[in-house]
Order: C-alpha cells, then sequence, then structure tokens
C-alpha cells in the first residue's frame, strides 16, 4: 500500500516501510520517548518527540513514554511532571504506556549477573581517572586492566557486595569485557554499573549502584518490545554495544537502534547543562521563562502546539547536523496565530490625544470585527470618546519623509472609527516631551471613510481613555545576540542584555477584561500576544508578546532558510 501523501517521509520513515513489507517484527511498530528526568523538555525534544509518537500513530503502532531515570542526580519528580504535562499539551498520548527505567533496576542487576557467569563482565578496581587513562585513543589501542580477568566467582562476589553497599563510591564499576583494541572506542570495555550512594527520586535508598545509560537503555527498550529504536547522532557509536548487549543477552526482542540529527536552532542554546545554568544561576525568571527554548517557556510566550507540531514537521528528519533558523520557529508561530488570534486593540505606550470638538461625556461604540478574514470568529463593541489614548510612534512633531502617521495639521484614520486631524499639542514644560495632542474629528467619516472620497494615508490603533484597562507588557527579544552561542564555551557572554522590556502602562480596549489566562490575541499592528498564565490577576493584566508581526524569515531569500 502507498503511504498517504499526507505524511511525512524521511529516511527513517523509508526503513520502517521496509520492514512493514518483509514483515519484520510481525508488521508491529513500536516506538518510546525516553526523556531523563534532569531538566525541562526543550524544542528539540519535541523534535524527538513529534517524530516517535508521529510514526505510532501513522503506523497504527504505539509509542511510549519512558522516563530513563537511571541517575539519582539532578532528577526530580518536578522533572517527571513537567515532562507529561509537556507531552500532553503537545497533544500526544501514551495512554496506559507509562513505564521507567527505575522500575527496571532488578531485571536489570539479574541481566549484569548473566554477563558475569557468561565471562563477559567484570569488577574492575581502576579509579575513573585510569580508566580513562587505560581507554586509549582513536588512533592507540587501550590497555587491558589488571583486573580483567578475576574469575567469575570472584566477579560474582564483589558485584553482589557492591549492591548489598559494601563499597565507598568509585571503589569499583562493573565493565563489560568486549575489546581494549576495538576501533569503536565505546566498546572498549565500557562501564556498566558504578556505585552511587545518593537517594533516587524513586527509589530512595533501596539501591547504591545505577546501571549506566548504554545498559538501561537497550534492555529498557528490549523489555517494551519496542521495534525502533530513534535516537540522535551522538549515539552512532554506542549502536555497537547496544546490539552487542542484547546479543549476549539472547534477548527475545531486540530492537533497531536508528540515529537522526538533533535540532539545533539558532540564538539559542539547546543542551539541558546549559539550560539548567541559566535556570540556576537566574538569567531567566525560571524553565518556563518565555525566553527559554523550553516547551514550558514557549507555552507562557503563546505559542500553540499545533505550530510547534508544523515547525517540527517542516523542519524533517536528516543524517546530518544543522542549524534550523529561529526565523522559521517565529514564522510557524505567525502563521498559526494569524488564523486563530482574535484582533484587539492594545496600545503600549500611550499618548493622550483629546478630541475637541467631540461632545464630553458622550460615548459611541463600535462594533469591530475579531477577524477581519474571518467573520465567524465574531465581534465586540468597542467604546469611542472624547479622550484617547494612541500609541506614541504614531505621531511625530516633525515628520520625516516617508511618516505618514499623525503629526501636525496631518488627518488620519481611527481603525474602525473617525478620521481625526492634528490641531495643537501639549508639551512638559521641563523636558519638552509632547504629553498631549489635540485634534477635531469629522463626524462624517464614522466607520472610517470620508463621502467627499478624500483620503488618509495611515490607519492607527487606539483606545478609550476612560473604558480601557491598564495593562503590563512584557516584549521578548531572543535570548542570545549571536547566531550560535551554542558554539561558545562562555556562552553566558553572549545573553542579549535586551531579551526582556517590561512596560507598566499599556492601555487595552475593555473587552479584554476578564481574558482567560494563556488566551492569545493579535493586538492590531502590535504583534500577538498572550495572557500571562501566572502573574496576570482579575484587574491586573500581564501581557507576553509572542512574536512580532514581522516576517523576518518571509523576507530571508532561499538559501539562507535552508
Ligand atoms: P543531555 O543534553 O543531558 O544529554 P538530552 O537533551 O539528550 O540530555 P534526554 O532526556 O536524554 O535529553 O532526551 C530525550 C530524548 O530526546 C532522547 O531520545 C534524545 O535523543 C532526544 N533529544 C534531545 N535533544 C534533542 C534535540 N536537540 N533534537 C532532537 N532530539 C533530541
Ligand atoms: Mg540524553
Amino acid at each position: 500500500m502507498k503511504t498517504q501523501t499526507a505524511f511525512p517521509t524521511d529516511f527513517i520513515r523509508a526503513i520502517i516501510e521496509e520492514d512493514l513489507k518483509n514483515n519484520k517484527n510481525g508488521g508491529r511498530v513500536a516506538t518510546r520517548f525516553p526523556p531523563e528526568p534532569n531538566g525541562y523538555l526543550h524544542i528539540g525534544h519535541a523534535k524527538s518527540i513529534c517524530l516517535n509518537f508521529g510514526i505510532a500513530a501513522q503506523y497504527r503502532g504505539t509509542c511510549n513514554l519512558r522516563f530513563d531515570d537511571t541517575d539519582p542526580s539532578g532528577e526530580s519528580k518536578e522533572f517527571v511532571e513537567s515532562i507529561i504535562r509537556d507531552v500532553k499539551w503537545l497533544g500526544f498520548s501514551w495512554e496506559d504506556r507509562l513505564y521507567y527505567a527505575s522500575d527496571y533496576y532488578e531485571q536489570l542487576y539479574q541481566y549484569a549477573l548473566q554477563l558475569i557467569k557468561k565471562g563477559k563482565a567484570y569488577v574492575c578496581g581502576l579509579s575513573a581517572d585510569e580508566i580513562k587513562e587505560y581507554r586509549g585513543t582513536l588512533t592507540e589501542p587501550g590497555k587491558e586492566s589488571l583486573y580483567r580477568n578475576r574469575s567469575v566467582e570472584e566477579n560474582l562476589d564483589l558485584f553482589q557486595r557492591m549492591r548489598a553497599g559494601e563499597f565507598p563510591d568509585g571503589a569499583y564499576v562493573l565493565r563489560a569485557k568486549i575489546d581494549m583494541a576495538s576501533p569503536n572506542i565505546v566498546m572498549r570495555d565500557p562501564v556498566l554499573y558504578r556505585i552511587k550512594r545518593e537517594p533516587h527520586y524513586r527509589t530512595g535508598n533501596d539501591w547504591v549502584i545505577y546501571p549506566m545509560y548504554d545498559f538501561a537503555h537497550c534492555l529498557s527498550d528490549s523489555l517494551e518490545k519496542i521495534t525502533h529504536s530513534i535516537c540522535t547522532l551522538e549515539f552512532e557509536n554506542n549502536r555497537a554495544l547496544y546490539d552487542w548487549t542484547l546479543e549476549e543477552l539472547k534477548t527475545a526482542c531486540h530492537p533497531q537502534q536508528i540515529e537522526f540529527a538533533r535540532l539545533n536552532l539558532s540564538y539559542t542554546v539547546l543542551s539541558k547543562r546549559r539550560l539548567i545554568e541559566l535556570v540556576e544561576k537566574k538569567y531567566v525568571s525560571g524553565w518556563d521563562d518565555p525566553r527559554m527554548p523550553t516547551i514550558a517557556g514557549l507555552r507562557r510566550r503563546g505559542c500553540t502546539p499545533e505550530a510547534i507540531r508544523n515547525f517540527c514537521e517542516r523542519i524533517g528528519v536528516a543524517k546530518n547536523d544543522s542549524v534550523v533558523a529561529m526565523a522559521l520557529l517565529e514564522h510557524c508561530v505567525r502563521e498559526d496565530l494569524n488564523e486563530r488570534a482574535p484582533r484587539v486593540m492594545g496600545v503600549l505606550r500611550p499618548l493622550k490625544v483629546i478630541i475637541d470638538n467631540y461632545p464630553e461625556g458622550k460615548v459611541e461604540e463600535f462594533e469591530c470585527p475579531y477577524h477581519p478574514q474571518n467573520p465567524g470568529m465574531g465581534s465586540r463593541q468597542v467604546p469611542f470618546s472624547r479622550v484617547l489614548f494612541i500609541e506614541k510612534d504614531d505621531f511625530q512633531e516633525i515628520p520625516p519623509k516617508k511618516f505618514f502617521r499623525l503629526a501636525p495639521g496631518r488627518e488620519v484614520r481611527l481603525r474602525y472609527g473617525y478620521f481625526i486631524k492634528c490641531q495643537s499639542m501639549v508639551k512638559d514644560p521641563k523636558t519638552g516631551e509632547v504629553i498631549e495632542i489635540h485634534c477635531t474629528y469629522d463626524p462624517q467619516t464614522r466607520g472610517g471613510f470620508a463621502p467627499d472620497g478624500r483620503k488618509v494615508e495611515a490607519t492607527i490603533h487606539w483606545v478609550s481613555a476612560e473604558d480601557s484597562i491598564p495593562a503590563e507588557v512584557r516584549l521578548y527579544e531572543r535570548l542570545f545576540r549571536v547566531a550560535n552561542p551554542a558554539s561558545e564555551e562562555d556562552f553566558i557572554k553572549y545573553l542579549n542584555p535586551n531579551s526582556l522590556e517590561i512596560l507598566k502602562s499599556c492601555q487595552v480596549e475593555p473587552s479584554l477584561k476578564g481574558a482567560s489566562p494563556g488566551s492569545r490575541f493579535q493586538f492590531e499592528r502590535m504583534g500577538y500576544f498572550c495572557l500571562d498564565h501566572l502573574d496576570s490577576s482579575g484587574q491586573a493584566l500581564v501581557f507576553n508578546r509572542t512574536v512580532t508581526l514581522r516576517d523576518s524569515w518571509a523576507k530571508l531569500g532561499s538559501r539562507e532558510k535552508k
């Protein structure tokens, strides 16, 4: 059967389709997403989530959520909960298949005993530094450990005593006995277990030995009867050990490991170590700071799960590393919000406008559509009165060339309202700053058109001073000021000092009263904004700018887009 064209095609799906054709795995497709709960998920993880869950859905298979929690340091329940929340929010379901590698500790231990009994693993007393030194280099073979040829009995005894807690951290490790001269350094007697006397967030003090990733991961996959174990390219060399372990232990299920290129995104970092540093050293307000590339940060900023999924689909899956332009993610977010965000008016930097010929105390209501291209979204009433606020930037006392908005003697259209003409202005006597402008309106232009057919060059947004409500608006820029901060060891140096600007005295139209936390809007002419779900409350509205209206991606040439 041909694949439907609506699904993406890539080399991983090609492998799966070939396997299905050959009835490998009895026609089953089972994938998993295996995060370590030592941080929040980021947009790179979203790529892996979309891939694993997407493949399962496409081929009527299953995708498990498995916490790869084999290192007590840094793992926590908070991270588990955040990961569960984020995968759900992205729109994926593991149904009842939620697993923890820590539930397999006993089985993994039994597997380790089996390897020892086969003479394929030994307890080594070299220090970490010595192990490193003995490992050799790409050009030189390694050196065998002096403990490599202990008897099976001695190894069993020592390993059991490691488990029983008789030795301090680092005194011994369990190592696979493979080949110290292997051209693949991963195969030079890799460590399988280490002693770590640290309580684990799930197993407490039950264990003082913990399996290494390479040992735990393949066996967890096998226990869950995964068919295709999809991981990122840095594990390419580890595939030999994955296969060696499962072959030596003759497991019933031997999944196929397939590597793909991880997502790198410009102007940000996607390494957990670095994200942890940003959070712990308080360069950002937390994992969900709207400037963070985390799912929680993107959500708080106002991105939709649809936009993120669409982004992941567009970047595709390849076998070579590359850096994806942040502008593409912003483009996907903008494209999605353009469809779904209701249009409203909000003035970020208010300038008072008094319409001298408009009766005092009079209020008119204009009916304004929520989406000019989509009448189905309905409309709301926006009050108009004698005193308004407009955007400071929309007025210039001495307008430069190509500035077509308000200036002395100039007429502009108020969106959905009247034409107004600037007659005079009031300045702060101390600073000379224009603090108020006086206009007249033309009552004939209600709705925005003049019966005599005269044109204006600009339409600006506004709110009624009396009826508008105050709001705080947080404007976000990119977190880093260079395109590739990840390539720098001292990446902190490249943080963008202007990544957050807080505007405290904004005014938004009254229809926003009671908006639900997390709801998203387009403030006409200003960008897309989302009501912050943490800091916003009844009367004190706080909006995060999700993204501006300007699309730098659409402007990029096709060569730069790649
Ligand atoms: P660390 O940076 O600490 O190694 P990690 O980012 O690999 O952590 P894990 O929790 O081990 O985090 O990742 C879970 C899964 O997400 C893994 O299968 C990993 O390959 C995948 N993943 C992680 N980062 C990316 C990325 N940037 N692009 C695509 N997939 C990723
Ligand atoms: Mg990892």
